[in-house]
């Protein structure tokens, strides 16, 4: 059966930090911890049967999305493409602490317009 979802939200949930006022889902980054949970995120979104022409928006937020390396972003847009191709507004947060100028190219290339997330270090 297909999903009519016209709207992608997507969790990363890793922080290099962890604030102590923060009441979103979130743990430490942890690279194994992140490539399990790449693995999970793909078969799930396999598992939703989602139409990717169906999808007009997508946001990955946190936690901390730029706390992955680059290796672990170019991953999720991979998993992320066929839905990239159709949505017109791309969102991502960030944490200019932890983003770079390869990571911005990668965002760009991958079509995100960015805000910029910037959390405190208790
Ligand atoms: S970095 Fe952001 S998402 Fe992570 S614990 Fe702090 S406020 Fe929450």
């Amino acid at each position: 059966m297909s999903n009519s979802a016209h709207a992608l939200y997507v969790h990363i949930p890793f922080c290099e930090h962890i604030c102590g006022y923060c009441d979103f889902t979130k743990m430490i980054y942890n690279p194994a911890w992140v490539d399990d949970y790449l693995l999970a995120l793909q078969q799930e979104i396999g598992a939703r049967a989602i139409n990717p022409s169906d999808i007009k928006t997508i946001y990955i937020g946190g936690g901390t999305p730029s706390a992955l390396n680059l290796k672990q972003l170019e991953r999720l847009f991979v998993i992320l493409a066929p839905y990239m191709a159709s949505a017109v507004e791309k969102t991502i947060e960030l944490n200019v602490e932890n983003t770079n100028l390869e990571k911005l190219k990668l965002f760009k290339g991958a079509g995100n317009k960015s805000n910029f997330h910037r959390c405190s270090v208790f």
